[in-house]
């Protein structure tokens, strides 16, 4: 098995987290009602995309009633209705829409993950739930070979990237600092950062889907 296989294979395994755990299954037992018949993934969510990535997307965690019901990140809610079509308008992503782990979707040159893989409560893990499962992320750094930039959705993300790829050897100092559309490099590696395509940022206006196609055309010109 490849590397990110056995990632992957880890991921929808681990228990570590006990407060994640009970609420990742506790909401795919009662999930929402739109969904009431739906079987819920209620797992930790593995990354996924292209193995010969040279742009990796990095979130914050699953979404209760989207990738922790569909088992595929970003995947059944809006706010990857919204990276997913930036993502193909891009030519990034064969398919404008992710549905389920069964659409069909492929990605060319991106690999999409998160930062903690399972759903928390209030999108906010804990410092120590960040930390014991970046190990995850920085596996999945050093696995893809061509990767050549990095584009954090948020914050979180930022911070989680760097910390990621503090572990990996490649520290940044000053700490570079987030916000839309700024830019670092780290080690090898361009970091971008954009803002979290949550409905609380797009339904605003705060992020519109011009903002994040122009990041993600500029990851892919630094990523060569
Ligand atoms: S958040 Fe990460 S480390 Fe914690 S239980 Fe989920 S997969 Fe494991």
């Amino acid at each position: 098995m490849s590397e990110l296989g056995s990632v992957a294979d880890e991921v929808v395994r681990c228990r570590a987290c006990p407060r994640l755990v009970e609420w990742r299954e506790r909401v795919a037992r009662e999930k929402v009602a739109r969904f009431a018949d739906q079987e819920y993934w209620g797992r930790p969510v593995p990354g996924f995309g292209d193995p010969a990535a040279r742009i990796l997307i990095l979130g914050l965690a699953p979404a209760a009633h989207g990738a922790n019901r569909t088992g595929r990140i970003f995947t059944g809610d809006r706010s990857g209705d919204f990276l997913f079509g930036s993502l193909h308008r891009c030519g990034l992503a064969d398919q404008p829409t992710s549905l389920s782990r069964d659409d069909g979707l492929k990605l060319r040159g991106v690999y999409v993950t998160a930062v903690n893989r399972c759903a928390p409560p209030g999108n906010r893990p804990t410092p120590q739930e960040r930390d014991r499962c970046l190990p995850f992320l920085e596996r999945e750094i050093a696995a893809l070979e061509a990767l050549r930039a990095i584009v954090a959705l948020g914050a979180f993300a930022w911070d989680g990237a760097l910390r990621a790829l503090a572990a990996l050897g490649h520290v940044a100092r000053p700490k570079p600092r987030f916000g839309h559309g700024s830019e670092a490099t780290v080690g090898p590696y361009a970091m971008l950062g954009a803002f979290h395509p949550s409905q609380q940022n797009t339904f605003t206006g705060k992020l519109i889907p011009p903002m994040l196609d122009d990041v993600l055309a500029r990851a892919t010109a630094l990523a060569g």
